[in-house]
């Protein structure tokens, strides 16, 4: 008979650090980014979202030996089990011992999702708290390669505070910052849809990144080393908050960072994103090109197109020419405006969007136009969830947001 596995004792200071990371998942979250309490304080201590290291100094704290964290790393990221009731192969000593103790999975159930006729599946979560959030799956058949990319794209907030003028989250209101796993779930409900690994993932659903960073960094890491996508294959959105492209940098991840721009100069930018106000556009480029400088990473630029308003061939030569001011070599993605209901701004015509690309082109601005996809579901970020989620989430004073990252 084998003998039964020893447990592996964390080195001391090693130990300390794990169980305060430990301890700190299950503190509630700072509500930062525009205050905004939220009933995430009544929260259960997530599982989903630890490193095994970690999992294995809890099994050690609640009186198991080490190789049972390995079990609930397995459970968690391998067979996927949904609750703790689920964790067949593990002692129910043990299985009641984490229930005692207040912890969950950490997973949400599907309220509602939607199949465009291209495949991209909006999915409303159900949190804990009973708001709801949207996460996107869009699927991409690569024929030459014979291959299939699945996209996830991750909300990092309850709404958002920082109301770009065009965006149906910003109308929504804001409620509350999401916790690590409440990102790491999304990933997991659309393999679940999808029956497919997810292969890139970006944050660009609801929400500003920014404002959540350590969630967004520990979802990070969690996509990373437990559900193994890759850090090309992640892309950080963000429409800027000042002080934090200099604090991802430091981390020198292998992701890449977009920057919303919409518009080629401070004046008319200040107009489409009001948060503009508080963060220069020479600040915000300046703070690109360090971004380049540290971490080899190019930042790349996203722009939507706003018909009559920031569309014209001479925004493009002026965004062409911000750019190469700044170094030069960036990419922008430009994005047609998706219509949502109640907003006066416009979608381009495509030969509109067309002249853009070509004034960029010309002046050696690599250029890729998003794809509309999923158009009939409610594309626009924010939307499904504003359809369902009829009560405001607004919490915050609503006059200026605080630029405040957690
Ligand atoms: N807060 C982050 C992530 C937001 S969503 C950021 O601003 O980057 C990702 C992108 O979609 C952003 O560039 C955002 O401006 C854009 N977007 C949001 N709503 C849109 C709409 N209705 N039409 C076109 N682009 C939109």
């Amino acid at each position: 008979m084998a003998a039964a596995p020893q447990p592996v004792r964390a080195a001391p200071t090693l130990a300390r650090a794990l169980r305060a990371r430990v301890a700190a998942t299950a503190k509630p979250q700072p509500q930062g980014g525009g205050g905004g309490g939220g009933g995430a304080s009544a929260s259960r201590r997530a599982l989903l979202g630890l490193s095994e290291p970690e999992l294995r100094q809890l099994a050690l704290d609640l009186g198991q030996q080490s190789y049972r964290g390995k079990q609930l790393h397995d459970l968690l990221y391998k067979s996927r089990a949904n609750q703790i009731q689920d964790f067949n192969y593990v002692p129910k000593a043990f299985r009641e011992a984490l229930l005692g103790a207040g912890w969950s999975v950490g997973r949400s159930p599907v309220h509602h999702a939607v199949t465009a006729s291209d495949g991209t599946t909006k999915i409303l979560l159900k949190l804990e708290d009973k708001r709801l959030i949207e996460t996107v799956g869009i699927p991409v058949d690569d024929d030459n390669k014979g291959s299939s990319r699945l996209t996830a794209c991750v909300s990092s907030q309850v709404g958002c505070p920082l109301r770009c003028s065009f965006c149906a989250t910003g109308k929504g209101g804001f409620a509350r910052n999401l916790r690590p796993h409440e990102i790491v779930e999304q990933v997991l409900a659309i393999e679940e849809v999808f029956k497919h690994r997810v292969t890139n993932v970006v944050f660009m659903g609801m929400g500003e990144p920014m404002l959540n960073l350590n969630s967004v960094l520990e979802a990070h890491r969690c996509f990373n080393k437990e559900l193994k996508i890759g850090q090309r294959m992640m892309t950080i959105s963000t429409v800027g908050v000042p002080n934090t492209i200099k604090m991802l940098a430091s981390h020198k991840l292998q992701s890449t960072l977009a920057v919303s721009l919409h518009a080629p100069n401070q004046k008319l930018r200040e107009m489409i994103v009001p948060s503009a106000k508080s963060y220069p556009l020479w600040a915000l480029m300046d703070d690109c090109k360090n971004y380049f400088l540290e971490t080899g990473r190019r930042v790349s630029f996203e722009y939507t197109l706003l018909a009559g308003i920031n569309d014209e061939k001479e925004q493009a030569e002026e965004l062409a020419q911000l750019l190469h001011t700044c170094g030069g070599g960036y990419h922008v993605n430009l994005i047609p405006y998706n219509p949502i209901e109640g907003s006066e701004y416009k979608r381009p015509y495509r030969k509109v969007v067309q002249a853009f690309v070509d004034a960029l082109e010309a002046r050696k601005i690599t250029v890729s136009v998003r794809q509309t996809r999923g158009l009939d579901a409610n594309a626009a970020c924010g939307q499904l969830r504003n359809e369902f989620q009829k009560n405001p989430l607004l919490e915050s004073s609503p006059s200026e947001p605080s630029l405040v990252p957690t």
